[in-house]
């Protein structure tokens, strides 16, 4: 049935719009209505109809969040395909871009992406693509990954805590970037690189339940010495894409300006809502809860962080949600509970991105348009869905997210529908409440009288 999608607030070309968006059988974005005129004509003519009429919420393309730990298969304890996808439509989040590593195996050959892909099925409210991971020795794998519809890879600069996803050093991603010259792939970079003395830092030395233990073993140089890195072998291969994830520190933003005005859109770079919405003075005694690395750093670097957003020199906003067992975060009863030092780096968040965005937007200067612009047509772009994706328009995929920008709730444990619930923004009032949530023409979430979920998410392949 063709269903037509009414609303006095339609995001179309960058506007609010009274309107009406008709979808198609196969999903797609039939006619695009921007006068209420020509949504009676429709109707006349059409009497079949479905119609959705939902006054003066706001319907706007789903959102994209490139940047998710799912985690399944292997560590489906964690996170999952079924409770990921539901937090993300709850969200008014429309397509996943999942991670690479926590999952066994991690997405590292195409036989693993294999077992990846078939652990999605039925399994899935929104879309969801994937990246590959690039590790030690795995270059030859990364074109039969790129073929078999990865959107990029994914490597680490320092050593990380998973056993099954090693670092590479800057001679292994020379060797992935000459393995992927003239692809146009996408590289993106965990950027934090040791030198000696930083991997050195004492890390007992000081109050171990206090995040400003923590923020000292992590400092802005490990960012400053990958990015550096980065934007030197960016000038380098002109025919691969590179991307800087979760960037914290904003002193490395005039080395990403720096190199982007010799490479351009070629180099991409995002931030966390948790890098935006929280400073190292917020984060409570043993609030492990907002652990991550890289770290919260302190107000001055937040300002900069929104100045950047503002200026288009981050180019989107993701969650980098990255959940694990209250066990491993260590956030349950026993000698070690709250200690910053050792529990897991990791915030959980798909569910909250369009709310957290939301709620602090105003204040600075920006509005649902920023929002489209940095949590859908960016992502989009860069994971090459943008003829897709992210756009009310003709030919597009039905991806849309309606919600009431002016609704408010508190964060509270019962409406998180991620697997495991601690996560930064409990027992926050958040403005900006999703109804429902549509998925190539399908209703991935509906907000009624009760929550109502639909797997109605396919793999997005490239
Ligand atoms: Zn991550």
């Amino acid at each position: 049935m063709v269903r037509l999608f009414v609303s006095d607030r339609i995001f179309i070309d960058e506007d609010l719009c009274n309107g009406g968006i008709v979808v198609n059988n196969d999903g797609k974005i039939e006619e695009v209505f921007k006068d209420p005129i020509e949504v009676e004509e429709w109707l006349d003519a059409n009497s079949h109809t479905e119609l959705y009429d939902y006054t003066n919420l706001v319907i706007m393309p789903g959102l994209i969040d490139t940047h998710v730990h799912i985690n399944e298969p292997g560590r489906t304890a964690w996170e999952g395909f079924e409770t990921a996808t539901k937090a993300a439509a709850a969200g008014g989040f429309t397509s996943l871009i999942d991670m690479p590593l926590n999952s066994i195996p991690p997405t590292t050959t195409v036989e693993n992406l294999l077992k990846k892909q078939k652990a999605t099925i039925g399994k899935i409210c929104t879309d969801v693509g994937f990246w590959g991971g690039l590790v030690p020795g795995n270059e030859n794998e990364l074109k039969k990954l790129l073929q078999a519809g990865v959107v990029g890879f994914k490597c680490f600069l320092c050593p990380l805590s998973d056993e099954y996803f090693n670092s590479v050093t800057e001679a292994e991603v020379e060797l992935a970037m000459k393995h992927l010259e003239n692809t146009n792939a996408l590289v993106a970079f965990h950027a934090e690189k040791c030198d000696d003395e930083c991997c050195d830092v004492d890390e007992n030395n000081g109050d171990i339940h206090d995040f400003k233990t923590y923020l000292k073993t992590r400092p802005a140089s490990l960012e400053l010495n990958a990015i550096e890195m980065i934007t030197r072998v960016a000038q380098k291969y002109n025919s691969v894409r590179m991307h800087i994830v979760h960037l914290s520190s904003a002193d490395a933003l005039p080395l990403i300006k720096k190199c982007r005005e010799i490479v351009g859109n070629r180099l991409t770079v995002e931030t966390c809502h948790h890098y935006l919405n929280f400073t190292a003075d917020d984060i409570p005694q043993k609030g492990v809860e907002f652990k991550c690395c890289p770290p919260i750093r302190d107000a001055n670097n937040q300002k900069q962080l929104w100045n950047a957003l503002k200026s288009r020199d981050i180019n989107m906003v993701v969650s980098d949600h990255s959940p694990c067992p209250p066990e491993l975060k260590f956030l349950t009863d026993g000698p070690d509970f709250g200690n910053m030092m050792k529990s897991f780096c990791g915030i959980s968040s798909v569910q909250f991105g369009l709310s957290v965005f939301w709620t602090s937007c105003e204040k600075h200067n920006m509005d649902i348009s920023d929002m489209v612009h940095l949590m859908s047509v960016e992502p989009a772009k860069m994971c090459g869905f943008e003829n897709r994706k992210s756009k009310l328009a003709k030919g597009y995929d039905a991806d849309m997210c309606i919600w009431d920008p002016s609704g408010e709730f508190v964060v509270t444990p019962d409406i998180v529908h991620f697997r495991h619930k601690a996560n930064p923004y409990m027992g926050k009032k958040l403005k900006g409440l999703v109804h429902a949530t549509i998925v190539r023409g399908n209703f991935a979430y509906r907000r009624s009288d009760r929550e109502i979920f639909n797997f109605v998410g396919q793999m997005l392949l490239k």
